[in-house]
């Protein structure tokens, strides 16, 4: 649970239906994913019967309509999901984020009736489980430079390229994947597609060794000549940009609430500890200087949530694209995550280094929340440009 002085936190405006559903996945999450999250980590696992957990839950779906299977309730009560889980474990969190912003959320809005009808139930029985294939050895930040091609073939496309730090590859049963037409047009010839690695000849998935969240068996996925049908296609050729636009929109939306549930673990970790541990007769808690680290990761989890919430309810009122307020909602959640990560491993002095303590784990993972879906830095470009007014919504 969150520290009793904190467990109301940033929820006045929550309804008693997303109220509920936090409770319940909390509780859920403490008891039945956290206690292997750590054993998983040291195995390097995918942890496959922790996400089998979520199906009965519901919590595959959250983003997808009951009409084809799903749970979908609002975008907020997805937030606080989204930011429950990843209170206890970035890679459960991140399956279904994935699975429900980019992949499912894509299919729903660009897809055909035949393709929702193909794939959003299988996502939501928890039965196709999802992958982006989104960033390419020469960088994730320029997409519309990437370099995998497209080129048509009789009754579809062929597919040849790499892309790398592929989270959940070797258990997919989607890609999504952005390739290019026509590498000159740069973003204009990106095409988008929905590949199921099963059933297509010339995918080959190897393992992206990480220094960090080894149990997510992050990979490289490589393409060569591998032919996909027409069916295969979102959308139309050339039209995969504004695809992708829409789907890392409603994926920051995810991201940044996951990195509030990350903020907030630090929390829950630094306080009890800084509540117990001694030095010079006292609880470390009543020295000033662990006090104001204590005030600025609340202060910070706190603006952090609010954002997150608003843009949820932003969504939830219809606003199609919330593009700027994706962005802060995503670069102030991430540096959250972060510097509550830093603050709370020196409350924990030299523990924080050691493998009994969880705190150490967590800077890693919320670092690299600050690349996925956008770095820091691209989101204050965004963000500046949309106060410019050079960039628009
Ligand atoms: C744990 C983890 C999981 C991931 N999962 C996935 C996944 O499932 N699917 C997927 O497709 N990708 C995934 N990624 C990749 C992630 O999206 C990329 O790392 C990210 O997009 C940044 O790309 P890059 O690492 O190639 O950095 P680069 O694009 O090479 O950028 C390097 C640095 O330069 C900065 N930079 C770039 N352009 C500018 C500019 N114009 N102005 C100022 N600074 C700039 C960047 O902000 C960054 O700091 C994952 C990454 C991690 C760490």
């Amino acid at each position: 649970m969150a520290t009793p002085p904190l467990d109301r936190m940033a929820d006045f405006d929550l309804t008693d239906e997303q109220r509920q559903v936090r409770s319940v996945v909390r509780d859920f999450a403490e008891k039945e994913i956290l206690p292997f999250v750590e054993e998983h980590e040291q195995a390097g696992r995918y942890p496959l019967e922790l996400i089998e957990k979520l199906v009965p839950m519901g919590l595959m779906g959250p983003m997808i309509p009951e009409r084809y299977g799903g749970s979908f309730g609002d975008v907020v009560s997805y937030g606080v999901i989204c930011e429950e889980l990843a209170r206890v474990d970035w890679v459960v969190a991140s399956v279904v984020s994935v699975s429900n912003s980019l992949c499912a959320g894509s299919i729903l809005k660009f897809g055909s009736e035949a393709q929702k009808e193909h794939w959003l139930p299988g996502i939501a029985r928890g039965e196709i489980i999802c992958s982006a294939c989104l960033t390419e050895p020469g960088g994730g930040t320029d997409l519309g430079n990437m370099q995998t091609l497209a080129t048509r073939a009789e009754g579809g496309w062929r597919l040849t390229g790499t892309k790398t730090f592929i989270s959940h590859a070797a258990h997919a049963g989607l890609f999504f994947v952005v390739a290019s037409v026509d590498r000159d047009q740069k973003h204009r010839g990106v095409t988008a597609f929905l590949v199921d690695p099963h059933r297509t000849e010339g995918i080959t998935i190897s393992d992206f060794p990480m220094r960090t969240l080894k149990r997510d068996n992050l990979a490289e996925v490589h393409f060569e000549d591998a032919f996909v049908p027409d069916d295969a296609l979102l959308g139309e050729p050339r039209k995969g940009f504004p695809i992708l636009g829409s789907a890392l929109d409603t994926g920051r939306f995810s991201v940044a609430a996951r990195c509030v549930g990350q903020a907030q673990r630090c929390l829950d970790l630094a306080i009890p500890y800084a509540m117990e541990r001694e030095a010079f007769g006292h609880r470390i808690g009543e020295f000033q200087m662990i006090q104001q680290k204590i005030a600025d990761m609340v202060c910070r989890t706190e603006q952090a949530r609010l954002l997150v919430y608003r843009l949820g309810r932003m969504k939830d009122a219809g606003i199609p694209r919330a593009s700027m307020e994706s962005s802060l909602a995503k670069l102030c959640a991430s540096q959250a995550a972060v510097k509550n990560a830093l603050d709370g491993m020196q409350i924990f002095g030299g523990y924080s280094c050691a493998q009994e303590y969880e705190i150490g784990r967590l800077l890693m993972e919320a670092k690299a929340l600050e690349f996925g879906e956008g770095t820091s830095e691209l989101h204050s470009r965004l963000i500046a440009e949309f106060a410019l007014g050079i960039r628009k919504q």
